[in-house]
């Protein structure tokens, strides 16, 4: 039997394989009737006007900041405790991150320190709905009303997360989620992008398709373009994959509880902080942090729990301090001490679905064992 625990594992199911084996009998397998339908399905459940398929997430976010003509000179204030993707769009069109501090209790984007970070040269505000929690979405609307700015959401992990009912990624300008296997449910590789602005996901359409429009020829094209298609097999299984979100998330909420209870006996770690009130959250992983007098052991118990075959992984490593963004914007440690302390302490430990009860308590033993075995690091 295998004794290893994976950090993650898609939910797929007999519906979600004859949902793609249905398009290879039916053979339309680009722009076909699947892509409009998942489109019309996210929008849906987002709740939002129109919804855009792309290849993945970073298509999603690089096509926004190109589409709301984002580029050299005009900066975008972000976090950069994230995935480095929600920075790297701004760098594909010449654009400027500008970093802002975390909320030390929620790894979100702090609002404070967003509006801080602002100057005459700001555009926009991309805050991240980090590890699926909600980012104060009110307070960022009413900074960028005042301010004048574009508003995008990263929903890219926080599929169904909701403020007061309302989705994450349906407040801003636009938002963008993603489909990756890990995230809550997959298309293998895929991204969507939500708006109210039908001008925008008509321009989207069109960038992701080479520029072409559709009152032209095939071999037309309107404007610079991308091939940022999503094939018709994967947006049927996005389509199967939708269907079971609410499904998906409570079975995610009781992996959750079953931790955060385990947890408990472990002074040495930190469960995440509990919802704010009027939020719910779609975990998309599970992360806990050492307490500071611990710090300097994660890589060591990140090592044991890995020998004793836990999936496990320290979850992000700041944007800021990776070489490319160091080198090019003069970043360095220190810079953002919130995001450099929360990143030196994180554990993602496994997180899926369908893990069991049983499997969840060899996890906390392990990390038990893991604390104890590195106590004299
Ligand atoms: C997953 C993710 C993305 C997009 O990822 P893709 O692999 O391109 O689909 C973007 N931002 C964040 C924060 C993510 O977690």
């Amino acid at each position: 039997m295998d004794q290893t625990i994976p950090l993650a594992s898609p939910d797929l199911d007999a519906d979600d394989i004859a949902a793609v084996t249905a398009v290879l009998e039916d053979r339309h397998l680009s722009l076909g009737p699947r892509l409009g339908a998942f489109e019309r399905a996210m929008a849906r459940y987002a709740g939002t006007g129109d919804a855009v398929a792309l290849s993945s997430g970073t298509a999603g976010l690089h096509l926004l900041i190109h589409a709301l003509g984002l580029g050299a000179g005009d900066e975008v204030v972000t976090t950069p405790f994230s995935f480095v993707a929600s920075s790297n769009c701004m760098l594909f069109e010449n654009a400027t991150p500008v970093f802002a501090d975390i909320d030390p209790a929620t790894w979100d984007l702090d609002p404070d320190a967003a509006r801080a970070a602002i100057t005459p040269r700001t555009r926009a505000l991309l805050p991240v709905h980090v590890f699926g929690r909600p980012c104060p979405m009110p307070r960022f609307v009413e900074i960028a009303r005042e301010h004048g700015l574009q508003l995008i959401e990263d929903s890219c992990e926080a599929l169904g997360s909701t403020i007061d009912g309302k989705m994450a990624g349906s407040f801003g300008h636009a938002g963008v989620y993603a489909f990756y296997p890990n995230k809550q449910i997959t298309t293998g590789e895929g991204g969507m992008v939500v708006t109210n602005d039908p001008e925008l996901s008509g321009l989207l359409r069109s960038l992701r398709n080479q520029g072409r429009t559709s009152d032209r020829q095939w071999l037309d094209h309107a404007r610079l373009g991308w091939n940022y298609r999503i094939p018709d097999i994967l947006c049927a299984l996005g389509i199967s994959q939708l269907a079971k979100i609410e499904r998906f998330i409570e079975a995610r909420q009781r992996v959750f509880d079953m931790y955060v209870q385990r947890l408990e006996r472990l002074d040495e770690i930190l469960p995440p902080h509990p919802p704010a009130s009027g939020h719910r959250v779609s975990w998309f992983v599970f992360v806990v942090a050492l307490r500071e007098a611990t710090r300097a052991r994660r890589d060591a118990v990140l090592k044991e729990l890995g020998s004793r075959g836990i999936g496990c992984r320290a979850y992000f490593s700041p944007i800021h301090l990776q070489p490319f963004y160091r080198e090019r914007f003069g970043l360095r440690e220190g810079m953002f001490p919130i995001t450099e302390s929360v990143a030196a302490r994180t554990i993602a430990l496994p997180f899926f679905n369908r893990l069991t009860e049983e499997k969840v308590e060899r996890v906390v033993e392990a990390l038990e064992l893991a604390l104890h075995a590195t106590r004299h690091v």
